[in-house]
Formats: structure tokens, sequence, C-alpha cells
């Protein structure tokens, strides 16, 4: 299937044909990223009543329970109902799923070296995703193409599909990085680290704050005055996949929660000979 779209005075055709998955397969049985110390994401076979949901034990199909906390289990989006009150759900946040979308490569820099403005004393072994490595990346970016942003982050390795983060902290965005984000009418972010803020950051989610435009400390965040910004965390953007302009489908379940296990795909794009 060919797909053309057109943005501005501008046509692409979609090469629906080469999708590329940025999302980390959850493993339930197998290795899984992990923040925060949460349980592993789990299956089992549902039984009962004469029932067993397992072909290889006698069912007539396989039915598994599974067990998940998306927010520390794996590639998943969340919405601003992740820090308000009011039960704000991904499912009714989230209305696009054909994303223009940007992806950019930057090096996280030692926090004693970066210039940033910090809300915390950070630990010596930080590393943080500075305002200027965020503008620099995103100089050569397409304006037309930052609906999201994928970002991406070095050192790249496969490392970060069953990575404990709780062992190896990761880097984490400045709240300057976050402006440069927030200023470039990003309303879609996604990242391959396990969370935009430092993991002990005294609860503040300083970085979240900035993309949702919430103040500190409150979550009084009606939803009819929200943010219909996402962020997706625990990506990995192989290193096949080069900086530039895509067509990402931000797939999630239709969970009514905050956040959802998610699976985003980009879509290679190529300008059409009636683009002007
Ligand atoms: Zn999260």
């Amino acid at each position: 299937m060919r797909l053309t779209m057109h943005r501005g005075m501008r046509s692409f055709a979609v090469r629906l044909d080469r999708p590329m998955h940025i999302g980390i397969p959850l493993r339930f049985d197998g290795a899984q990223p992990n923040i925060f110390s949460a349980d592993a994401a789990s299956a089992r076979t549902l039984e009962g009543g004469g029932f067993v949901g397992d072909t290889r034990r006698g069912g007539s199909c396989n039915v598994d329970v599974l067990t998940l906390t998306p927010h520390c289990n794996g590639t998943h989006t969340e919405c601003i109902g992740h820090i308000a009150d009011e039960r704000i759900a991904i499912h009714t946040l989230l209305e696009e799923s054909l994303i223009p979308a940007t992806v950019v490569t930057v090096r996280p820099v030692p926090v004693a070296s970066a210039v940033d403005s910090r809300l915390l004393p950070d630990g010596d072994s930080d590393r943080i995703i500075t305002a200027s490595a965020l503008s620099d990346a995103l100089h050569a970016a397409d304006p037309d193409f930052l609906d999201a942003l994928i970002v991406r982050t070095l050192p790249n390795d496969a490392g970060k599909c069953a990575r404990r983060y709780d062992a190896a902290p990761a880097p984490y965005f400045s709240i300057d990085a976050m402006r440069v984000i927030a200023d470039a009418g990003v309303r879609h972010l996604l990242v391959d680290v396990p969370s935009l803020d430092r993991a002990s950051d005294g609860g503040r989610l300083s970085a979240h704050r900035v993309f949702w435009n919430v103040p500190d400390a409150t979550h009084d965040i009606p939803a009819a005055a929200a943010s219909r910004g996402t962020i997706t965390e625990m990506i990995f953007v192989s290193d096949a996949i080069a900086d530039g302009s895509y067509l990402l489908n931000l797939h999630i379940a239709a969970f009514m929660s905050d956040a959802s296990p998610s699976r985003p795909i980009l879509y290679p794009i190529e300008p059409t000979e009636s683009s002007t």
C-alpha cells in the first residue's frame, strides 16, 4: 500500500513497506528493562473450572493472565494524568496515531560540565541531556516534522532493551533542555531513557512538568485544561535508523489509565515529484 502525505506545499510518499520498530518487545519470560525496582512483567496461564489456557497442557487455546507496571517494565506512553489528581486516561488524550516526527541523537554530558539550570543537587556521576545538545540536534530538523520528537541518547546499544536502571542510572533532561523541546512545539516526545527526570528527584518530576506546562508541586489539573501532549519512555532506536524526518505510528492499548504499554513504529518518507 502506498500512502501520500502532505505538509504545507510539499508531498511525501510514506514507505509503509518499511516499518521500523522503536518499541522494546516485552518478553514476559525473559530479560526486560526495569526501573524503580518494580516487579517484572509476568504471564501465567489462566486455569479454573476445568479449563487450562495452554494448548501444550491439553487446553483448547492459550489464555495468559498478564501482570505489568507500564511505567516500569518497558516501552510505554503516558499522559498528563500521570501527575494529576483527576483521573485522565491516555486513551482519551491521544487522538492522533499517524504523526510527523523527527529523530535526533544527543550525547549526554557529565552534570559538572553543563551550564543548564537544575533544581536539585545532582549526583557526581549524573549525566544530563542539555539544552545546547538539543538545540544543535534540532538545528537541521524540518519544522513540519516536529509534532513528535524521538530522542536517541549516546552511547546507543541494545543493552537498553534489558537494562536495570536502579543499578545503572540513566541520563535525564535538564530543565533548559525541556524548554527547548516545548518551545519547538513538540507535542509527543519519545525517549530511550526510563524517565525524562532523574529517577530520585524528590518527586518533583520537573521535566515532565515543563513538557506539560504544569507548575511545580500542584496535582490540581482539570482535564478540560490539560495538555494533550504525550511522553513515551524506554524506547530503543537502532543505529540503523538515521536522524531525520519520518511518519510515526504511535500505538497504545485502549487503557483508561494514565499510561499504556506502547508500540511506536517509524515509516520512512520520500519527497514526491509534486513537491515544490
Ligand atoms: Zn513513565
